[in-house]
């Protein structure tokens, strides 16, 4: 056997999230009928598909799929998608770009290792971390710091904003900044919560963020202006000390891989060199498909009047079937639904593991992601029964497998509670 690196280690290694996302892999296979509210894949919707199937058409009969096969982009990205981005970014929003703020990743996950890697870890003999303010966050992030203890991390402040409903929100009081962070990052709407930062918690995270001459990472993968799956007031910012990343997946286009990092010239050369590196250059199908789509912006268009009332609306009918499924036997709540494609249930008090819920749930068919997962980098020892009583439940499903999924989960947590 090969001995591996610490880095090869750590890269390798089992990671709670991949074992569980190989079983919900497995169980998905061997049971057909499985009901996955589990994932964070977007829905088919059939408008959206039917503009990409234009699109690969308009591509294939002009030849320009045969130029996009048969060349290796420039390592920031393709220049034309480049220029259409900030081009647009700036007519829409006033931003002062150009393409050189433009940086384009093989999705938004790896703009995260890059990130992240190029910002934190040791640097002068000293170690740099990550914050992030405001705990449970996207569990994407958990396993991508190079050294340990990459990530500190701030439970959210818990409002009860309703019978069986809460909202997050960041903790400033006790959000203390020290000299060994190396940037901010949120997620804008979070998963897995469906919290929104407000403009008052982002203007505040980036005052706190230029006091201390670091970035702010915003993760709009789900924000605007695509997908524009975000149902409260946010208006998007952006300005040289914020790393602003936005991805083609969650708009439909998961399987091209085009994640898109809007930041200083500095950090998108950077972004460049780490591509280069890596993997030459990005894949490109996901830029050539999109491009006119963001130069006219009726991606922009498309987003605000077909994606987000479609996920609008299946957040609303699932919460509530929701209501109608847990009555009021057993105490429950979940998020204020604000963003993204989850419902982020809370049962205050629940005598089992989340995991154990979990998999209870899979044995009837029903697959969801035990809380747990999304709470990383909080100080050793903090016991926080919170991070033991939440689980992810994915709404962006047809109204049949979310309506007996939710009737399922229901039915095992009374069960749980009365046993
Ligand atoms: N950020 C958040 C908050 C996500 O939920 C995801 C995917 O689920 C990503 C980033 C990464 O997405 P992708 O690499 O497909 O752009």
């Amino acid at each position: 056997m090969p001995e591996f690196s610490d880095i090869g280690r750590k890269l390798s290694a089992k990671s709670g999230i991949l074992e569980l996302m190989d079983d919900l892999g497995m169980a998905m296979t061997t049971h057909p009928d499985m009901r996955m509210l589990g994932g964070g894949n977007p829905a088919a919707i059939p408008e959206m598909q039917a503009v990409w199937r234009e699109r690969l058409g308009e591509l294939t009969t002009s030849g320009e799929m045969d130029r996009v096969l048969v060349n290796y982009d420039p390592p920031q990205g393709s220049p034309a998608f480049c220029e259409a981005v900030a081009g647009a970014l700036k007519a829409e929003f006033g931003w002062d770009i150009s393409s050189k703020n433009v940086a384009i990743t093989t999705g938004g996950q790896t703009a995260f290792f890059y990130l992240f890697n190029l910002l934190a870890g040791e640097r002068a003999g000293k170690k740099r971390r990550i914050l992030i303010p405001l705990m449970p966050e996207y569990i994407g992030y958990a396993n991508q710091g190079m050294s340990e203890d990459f990530f500190v991390s701030h439970p959210a402040l818990v409002e009860e904003t309703g019978p069986y409903e809460f909202k997050y929100h960041v903790d400033f009081e006790n959000l203390d900044i020290g000299d060994d962070i190396a940037a901010i990052c949120a997620s804008r709407p979070t998963n897995p919560s469906g919290n929104t930062l407000t403009d008052d918690e982002v203007q505040k995270l980036a005052v706190l963020a230029e006091q201390k001459g670091i970035p702010l990472i915003i993760d709009n993968a789900y924000g605007l202006p695509f997908p524009g799956a975000i149902f409260s007031e946010a208006t998007p910012v952006w300005n040289e000390q914020i790393i602003l990343t936005l991805s083609l997946s969650k708009i439909g286009l998961p399987g091209t891989r085009t994640g898109i990092v809007i930041a200083s010239e500095e950090i998108c050369r950077a972004i460049a060199s780490m591509t280069a590196v890596m993997g030459l250059a990005n894949t490109n199908i996901g830029q050539a498909i999109a491009r006119p789509l963001i130069e006219s912006r009726e991606l922009f268009r498309l987003s605000r009047d077909v994606v987000k009332p479609f996920y609008e609306e299946r957040s609303a009918r699932a919460r509530e079937i929701v209501r109608e499924a847990f009555g009021d036997d057993v105490p429950w709540s979940i998020h204020r639904s604000e963003g993204a494609f989850f419902l982020w249930f809370r049962f205050p008090g629940l005598p089992v593991s989340t995991m154990e819920l979990y998999r209870r749930l899979k044995e009837r068919g029903v697959l969801v992601i035990p809380g747990e997962y999304f709470f990383f980098g909080l100080p050793e020892g903090e016991n926080w029964s919170h991070q033991h009583e939440c689980m992810r439940v994915t709404f962006s499903q047809s109204e049949n497998v979310v309506r007996e999924g939710i009737a399922i989960i229901a039915d095992e947590v009374k069960s749980i509670f009365k046993s």
